[in-house]
């Protein structure tokens, strides 16, 4: 019998982690934060695109949800026991940025959080999901196992490249719950099976119909009463998995 793992990601480092955290230890979920260790404390307001996405906008703008970064001190107080993953220092795109800045925004993040937070930090997610040729020989040269882009892949298969591990779905997808629901009855015969679940902390209080804390909270209940279901970050499935291999 093989295993099934959930995961949910999380990225930026937002006001907005404090709810989220409290109702992922009412259900005993597992998480990954992707973090900026330049960016603690800034406070940008962002407008909502349509149910998609962000903006920077200015803060009267109709339709702005507030896009605050925690401060250092409480991130640490908040995380305990979570898994903290870099995001890199400023949330550069790696994508025009050039190798060399490259290499200071992840390998600057990844020193940063793991004095910070004090664990090894071994994962990864590429801002704006933008990533180049030069991005995985820095990865691995600052100890990261495994990055998170913005593609999905609703197989539930561990990924074959861990520097192109996908998400499974986003929350704030219409399919998410059905999709969850999906994994949650599929059997792991011969192959571990594996879902991450892609988040902002702002998008829950979107208070749309695919987008709130009612949906968040119905998607923790549904996977932490799976008994088959192992509730991680994304750090301890794959190390999980690999061990299994
Ligand atoms: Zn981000």
């Amino acid at each position: 019998m093989a295993n099934k793992y959930f995961a949910w990601s999380f990225d930026d480092g937002l006001q907005q982690d404090v709810r989220i955290v409290s109702i992922l230890r009412k259900y005993g979920m597992g998480a990954t934060f992707h973090l900026n260790s330049g960016l603690f404390g800034d406070r940008t307001y962002e407008g909502r695109i349509g149910n998609l996405g962000m903006k920077e906008v200015p803060a009267d703008t109709f339709h702005t949800r507030r896009h605050f970064r925690l401060r250092e001190e409480e991130a640490v107080q908040l995380y305990d026991g979570f898994e903290i993953a870099s995001h890199t220092r400023t949330h550069a795109n790696l994508k025009n940025c050039g190798a060399e800045k490259a290499r200071s925004e992840i390998l600057d993040d990844v020193q940063a959080l793991s004095r910070i937070f004090r664990q090894r930090v071994v994962g990864f997610a590429y801002p704006y999901g933008a990533s180049a040729d030069y991005c995985k020989p820095i990865l691995q040269e600052a100890g990261i196992r495994y990055g998170r882009t913005v593609h999905m892949d609703p197989s539930f298969r561990f990924p074959k490249d861990p520097y192109e591990t996908p998400m499974t779905s986003w929350h704030i997808r219409k399919n998410a719950l059905a999709l969850t629901e999906r994994f949650v009855q599929e059997k792991a015969e011969e192959e571990d099976l594996f879902f991450l679940m892609f988040a902002h902390g702002y998008e829950f209080d979107f208070g749309t119909r695919e987008s709130n804390w009612a949906k968040f909270e119905t998607i923790c209940q549904i996977v932490s009463a799976a008994k088959d279901v192992q509730c991680v970050s994304i750090r301890d499935a794959f190390e999980r998995h690999e061990k299994s291999l």
